[in-house]
């Protein structure tokens, strides 16, 4: 699972991964993190607990927010809507990614 920790004395914060080294589970940094980042993940994350989750970061290309979900809810939307109606979802972190990467796609996006 990702999670975003803070580090020396909260001034710090790093995205972060469980892996298992030498038969031990322990964290890896994965890259730097910013406390915006940390705070939006965290604020998420609350209401979800006792829930499998996992993360995903934003579809917009130039940003790197991560957010936690329910494994459940990534499958629907990475798994069961594609097989079923061939439908492909992309989750955005706000409106001003979304609105970014439209811009960026609006050649191919316009008919
Ligand atoms: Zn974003």
């Amino acid at each position: 699972m990702i999670d975003i920790q803070r580090r020396n004395g909260g001034k710090d914060f790093y995205v972060v991964k469980d892996v298992i080294k030498n038969g031990k589970r322990t964290k890896e940094t994965v890259r730097k993190s910013s406390k915006e980042e940390y705070n939006s993940f965290h604020a998420a994350k609350n209401g979800l607990e006792n829930m499998d989750l996992t993360a995903i970061s934003c579809a917009f290309p130039e940003c790197d927010m991560l957010r936690p979900i329910p494994r459940e809810q990534k499958r629907l939307l990475k798994t069961v809507l594609p097989q079923r109606y061939k439908q492909f979802t992309d989750i955005y972190c706000s409106q001003k990614c979304r609105n970014a990467h439209e811009q960026d796609l609006k050649t191919v996006l316009k008919e």
